[in-house]
């Protein structure tokens, strides 16, 4: 916390003295090109995923978060320097207060075609009572986070959460012409044998699906180490059943595809601890108290709440974006083992899947 302060008050300081250009692109020192910003708009969530929260959280003090038009201000500062895609996420983003209004405001930059994709990281919960507003601004695909299709196991995974709802709410979502993904993570001993069903039952349905390995982010209580299975293993069972067949489609994120040759399918697989994805990274993400992460993997961050609310004036938070980026490192580190705390305190909930 007094490292953050710290920050904040060098990042001030040098701001001041340091104004940038509003319209230059944010290319980091390894000449990578920042095109995509993800946003945590709360940390909050009524979910208590296992893998992602201990069930007895302490939440940010509302103070502390940034208003709606704060984050509206600062994803269009972003969207000046060049990023041309925003993801919505959280903690649940579909449970912060009044989101519709920062959706509907982000929308302009699709208007004006400064933003190529205004998308959402959901658990789902939320998608009946929002799917159609969603679509009508202009959202177009929603990624919906699933594990199971058995509602057991889906309490015991989410803790509080309830199948038939999410279900609810993607077949709201499809009707409003929404585009899904699933994201399934894999967990041993947890979802092991429903890898094919869930392949068959997003498929079947037109929605893509892709397997995420567990990434160690924040104390949960229980060793990671039993909740991670290495996708190798998920693409090796499916290998008793498919015929795989590596693919060059890509869709600008960590995940790799192959194609299921008896179903046409194409399952995606992000592999952050078995196969780093880090040369080609594009992104960084925001919390919702404004801090910046230039790597979810790296500890290190920039405050951008400071600057953005010492002065009206953008380019203060633009300068500061600049030196951030400029801190982009390389990539991440992770390790999953019993004695390794782990790699970073920060749950995936701040953020941001
Ligand atoms: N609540 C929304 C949801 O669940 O989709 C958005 C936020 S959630 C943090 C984003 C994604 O991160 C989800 O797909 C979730 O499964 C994944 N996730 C959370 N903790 C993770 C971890 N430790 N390792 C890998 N994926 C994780
Ligand atoms: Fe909530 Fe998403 Fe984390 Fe589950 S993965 S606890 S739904 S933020």
């Amino acid at each position: 916390m007094l490292r953050m302060e710290e920050a904040r008050r060098a990042d001030m300081d040098s701001d001041s003295a340091n104004v940038t250009s509003l319209h230059r692109p944010l290319t980091d020192p390894f000449q990578r090109t920042i095109s995509y910003l993800r946003v945590s708009v709360t940390d909050r969530c009524d979910f208590r995923c296992v893998y992602c929260m201990a069930e007895d959280m302490t939440f940010l003090p509302k103070r502390e978060v940034l208003t709606l038009e704060e984050l509206d201000r600062l994803c269009s500062v972003f969207v000046r320097r060049g990023v041309r895609k925003l993801r919505i996420t959280g903690g649940e983003p579909l449970v912060r207060r009044d989101i519709m209004t920062l959706f509907r405001s982000l929308s302009r930059h699709l208007d004006t075609g400064a933003l190529e994709e205004l998308t959402v990281t959901t658990n789902g919960s939320q998608l009946g009572k929002h799917a159609a507003d969603l679509a009508a601004c202009g959202v177009k695909r929603v990624n919906v986070s699933l594990d199971t299709l058995d509602p057991d196991k889906f309490r015991k995974i989410t803790r509080w959460g309830d199948l038939g709802q999410v279900i609810g709410g993607i077949d709201a979502a499809q009707r409003a012409g929404l585009k899904i993904k699933i994201n399934a993570v894999a967990l041993k001993g947890v979802n092991e044998d429903e890898f094919e069903r869930l392949i068959e039952w997003s498929h079947g349905r037109g929605m893509d699906l892709t397997f995420i390995e567990v990434m160690p982010l924040g104390d949960i209580g229980p060793a990671r180490i039993d909740q991670f299975l290495p996708l190798s293993v998920v693409r090796a069972r499916l290998l008793d059943r498919y015929t795989l067949e590596d693919i060059d489609y890509a869709t600008g994120g960590p995940a790799r595809y192959v194609r299921i040759r008896e179903t046409g399918g194409r399952p995606g697989f992000i592999t952050p601890m078995t196969h780093n994805f880090c040369e080609s990274c594009n992104r960084v993400r925001l919390t919702c108290t404004g801090v910046l992460y230039m790597c979810l993997g790296q500890e290190d961050a920039a405050d951008l709440r400071s600057p953005l609310r010492a002065s009206p004036d953008d380019r203060i938070v633009s300068a500061a974006i600049d030196r951030a980026i400029l801190r982009k490192p390389r990539g991440h580190d992770f390790v999953i083992s019993r004695r390794q705390a782990p790699a970073s305190a920060r749950h995936m909930s701040t953020t941001g899947g």
